[in-house]
């Protein structure tokens, strides 16, 4: 489907410029011609060429936004996985069908070149990418927005499954170089950590802050520009990288010790920026993580203030012009930090720091069980912090008596509202308390949040809380991810202005009936089963049969994702199969990844279960190609983007209540898929935006206890695994051929479901998720009304673009002007 091209006159005229700078790129880069260079060359040159169209608005903006001081947003976050960025870019700039030409000339497909750029991986999964959707969007809505995070030497792992198992290897992105990254020295930050603070009378009477013995690391910043859809804005995100101070490299006159120590404190350097944590959810044993957590924000922070005041702006001003928002609490000592700042070294006094601060953050929360909010033990951090420490103290102190006068000889309140508690440091409270904003990332999350999690919070400030539907930029998910799909929308429509306007993806809703377009949408999507056929062929040498339906299940590998649910509903259909002659189903490819946290044993244990029963199934003959089971090795943005779009099923799965959002739900549905879902995180909106006619199940499947139903169980203790185990005749199948050698020996997870009494209702839900997969072979056999479905899907999920969600974000909380580039 040959797109058309706008002016064909204009485009040979960028073709051309193209191609010479393309040519002159690579005789400058390698010495060399052409057809001299090696794949990973020619992409380098790609890549090069397109930062020249970059750089020239990178410098526009940057005047831009010095000149016009408009307020400019500092998005922080531990995580960014942004993925690949050639493809992205290239799309934003709109040079992707020039360049794919000019690289046909020389008989070079773009599409390898894409292949040899290392995924980004500075992310574990759904919180990382949001922030890389949100920078993306951010940018194509014309918003001086920008990321703040560290530059990882190692990415996630990369994931391997030998012989059925988990095995992880170092991801080393970096060894080839990062080709998008600017290294800027001249605008390095120190960073303190340990030593001893406190305050000291000066001669005029006033008290000085001094921070004695730090051990100083220089913070070195990468830049890497964000480019902005078919504009000239270009963002900033920032990587810190840590390194040793300045002073470093003088060897001179030292005696053993003092080398030894020299040595020590490299070590203790180096090792700062070297690893991203595997594990996004809970942390053990992790003082290394607190110091990521205060290098990259500390770093962030003052790097932002140095800015401001160097364009000559007033410090007293500073809320009106920066907006510094945190993704979760990991960077939640930005508001402490912020506050260090503003007295330590602006003088200003407590309660003006403290309003600053107030209107400068606002932080997003993640999390809904309460044990996984983050902690850290006051010692630790102390000693790690101290004159940041001091003023954590300080903002509970004068927070407390506020709360002691809303709520008199209340001790209880005072408890949970406290920052500090038993010993600990609450860094969700410091956010709340530090922040103007507090919001959740689905509407049933953002409910829970106030009912429960944070519910004393809420009651304290109830005005400060506030939903954000969490989003996905389309124009990676659906216009880079699946180009056919995204050119019959366009010739659909007749028109392209859905590309910067997603939500007129609705205009889809004239044509969900219409037979030639819902013909081309099975097409294309038979032709994205292909692909991925192809994929699974080559890596897991599986032929699975683009006919069957594609059911998926991809993300993090997690008990409350419930992966152990689905693997265990197929061995019972597995043996459905084989042993009722009455059963029959339409042919279903089952298809499984994500990565598991190197330390979660039932995670782990899941995978294993997953390959043990793909074995056993894919080599049974008898079942003749009915069910075929794959697990992807490695799944990540790259690979996400070959898999979302070629799915019939997207099976969201967790626990109700347990899903703040997911966001992999909505790159399912914008490519058409069917979710087969529990009511949990964003799967509620994307029912409400399908429903049909009368607000039901029309074009999704929902089963499962509703999060109400979960929440009533946790409260009074009433659920039994075993009482289940005894009276469900299908759990009971299930569960004993973990142990009975079907499979191989799978008592660990038979003993958490019995033992740890099922905590995330697997069993409890089992029988209705089964009822779920037949109703969704109900409807598919219904090619037609599939289809409509399908088209339904992708016509009502332009409400699920992170450009919608950006804005919300712009206009609510941060309240910031686009600022348009010319
Ligand atoms: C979108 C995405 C996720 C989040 O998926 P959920 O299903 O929402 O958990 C995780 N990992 C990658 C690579 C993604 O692209």
């Amino acid at each position: 489907m040959a797109k058309k091209k706008v002016n064909d006159a204009e485009f040979k005229k960028l073709k051309e410029k193209l191609k010479n700078r393309f040519i002159a790129t690579a005789h400058i880069m390698w010495g060399r011609e052409l057809d001299e260079l090696t794949e990973n060359e020619i992409y380098q040159t790609v890549a090069a060429t397109a930062k020249q169209y970059i750089s020239e608005n990178w410098i526009k903006t940057n005047k831009a936004y010095m000149e016009r001081e408009e307020k400019q947003i500092y998005y922080f976050s531990i995580e960014f996985l942004m993925g690949r960025l050639l493809k992205s870019n290239l799309i934003n700039l709109g040079l992707e069908e020039a360049i794919r030409d000019v690289l046909g000339d020389f008989k070079l497909d773009l599409d390898k070149v894409y292949e040899e750029e290392p995924d980004a991986g500075l992310g574990n999964g759904g919180l990382g990418r949001l922030a890389a959707c949100f920078i993306d969007s951010m940018a194509a809505h014309h918003l001086p927005g920008h990321g703040c995070s560290i530059r990882y030497q190692y990415g996630l792992f990369e994931q391997k499954i030998i012989n059925g198992n988990q095995v992880e290897i170092p991801d080393n992105w970096l060894k080839n170089g990062f080709a998008w990254e600017y290294r800027k020295p001249d605008k390095a930050i120190d960073v303190k950590f340990y030593g001893n603070a406190y305050m000291k009378e000066m001669p005029d009477g006033s008290l000085k802050l001094v921070h004695e013995d730090p051990m100083v690391v220089m913070a070195v910043p990468y830049d890497v520009p964000v480019v902005g859809y078919h504009n000239s804005t270009v963002n900033n995100l920032r990587l810190w990288n840590a390194e040793v101070n300045r002073d470093f490299s003088d060897y001179g006159y030292l005696t053993q010790e003092q080398i030894r120590q020299k040595n020590d404190y490299r070590n203790f350097v180096e090792s700062i920026t070297r690893y991203l944590y595997p594990d996004d959810s809970t942390w053990e044993g992790r003082k290394m993580r607190l110091i990521q957590e205060y290098f990259m924000t500390s770093a962030g922070v003052q790097s932002i203030v140095r800015h401001y005041v160097k364009t000559g702006m007033k410090i007293h001003d500073l809320s009106q012009k920066i907006a510094i928002h945190i993704n979760d609490t990991h960077p939640a000592v930005a508001v402490a930090e912020l506050m260090r700042i503003l007295i330590d070294e602006y003088g200003l006094e407590w309660s003006e720091a403290w309003a600053i601060t107030k209107n400068t953050i606002a932080y997003t929360n993640h999390t809904i069980m309460p044990e996984a909010l983050e902690t850290w033990p006051v010692d630790m951090f102390k000693e790690l912090l101290p004159r940041v420490y001091m003023i954590i103290e300080e903002i509970n102190r004068r927070h407390l008596e506020d709360v002691r006068e809303r709520y008199p000889g209340n001790d209880a309140k005072v408890q949970a509202l406290s920052i500090l508690e038993n010993g600990m440091v609450h860094m969700a409270r410091l956010a709340i308390v530090g922040g103007h904003s507090v919001n959740g990332v689905a509407k049933i999350h953002s409910d829970i949040l106030k009912a429960s999690t944070l519910h004393d919070f809420y009651e304290y400030n109830p005005k400060m809380f506030n939903n954000k539907t969490n989003g996905i930029t389309h124009r990676r998910w659906l216009m880079g991810a699946n180009p056919e799909l995204a050119g019959l929308i366009d010739d659909t429509l007749g028109s392209r202005r859905w590309h910067r306007y997603p939500e007129q993806l609705d205009l889809l809703n004239d044509y969900v009936n219409d037979k030639p377009f819902l013909a081309e949408l099975g097409k294309i999507k038979h032709l994205r089963k292909e692909h991925l056929a192809k994929y699974i062929l080559e890596h897991n040498l599986i032929k699975v049969n683009p006919d069957s339906i594609f059911d998926i299940q991809v993300k993090r590998i997690h008990s409350y994702k419930r992966q152990l649910m689905n693997i265990l509903h197929i061995m019972y259909q597995y043996d459905l199969l084989k042993n009722d002659k009455g059963y029959d189903m339409i042919p279903t490819t089952y298809i499984f990844g994500g990565k598991a946290a190197p330390g979660y044993y039932i995670a782990k244990e899941t995978i294993r279960l997953i390959n043990a029963v793909a074995e056993k199934v894919n080599n049974d003959r008898s079942i003749k190609d009915k069910m075929k089971i794959v697990f992807i090795e490695n799944f990540g943005v790259s690979i996400g983007e070959i898999v979302y779009p070629a799915a019939d099923v997207s099976e969201q799965i967790s626990t109700a209540s347990k899903e703040a959002s997911g966001t992999g739900n909505m790159k399912f549905m914008m490519n058409g898929a069917i979710t087969l879902g529990t009511m949990d995180g964003a799967n509620v909106e994307i029912r409400e935006a399908v429903g049909g006619d009368h607000g039901g199940d029309d074009h999704c499947v929902i089963f499962g206890l509703r999060a109400e139903e979960v929440l009533s169980y946790y409260m009074t203790g009433s659920y039994s695994a075993w009482d289940e185990y005894n009276s469900n005749e299908m759990v009971r199948f299930v569960m004993n051929q973990l142990i009975d050698g079907t499979y191989g020996d799978f008592r660990s997870l038979y003993d958490y479901l019995i033992h740890g009494n099922d905590e995330f209702f697997i069993l409890k839900d089992l029988s209705s998720y089964a009822w779920g997969h037949e109703e969704i072979m109900r409807r598919y056999k219904n090619k037609l009304g599939w289809l409509t479905s399908s088209a339904m899907n992708i016509a009502n999920s332009g409400q699920f673009s992170s450009d919608r969600t950006i804005d919300e974000y712009a206009n609510e909380i941060w309240h910031v002007k686009p600022v348009r580039i010319s």
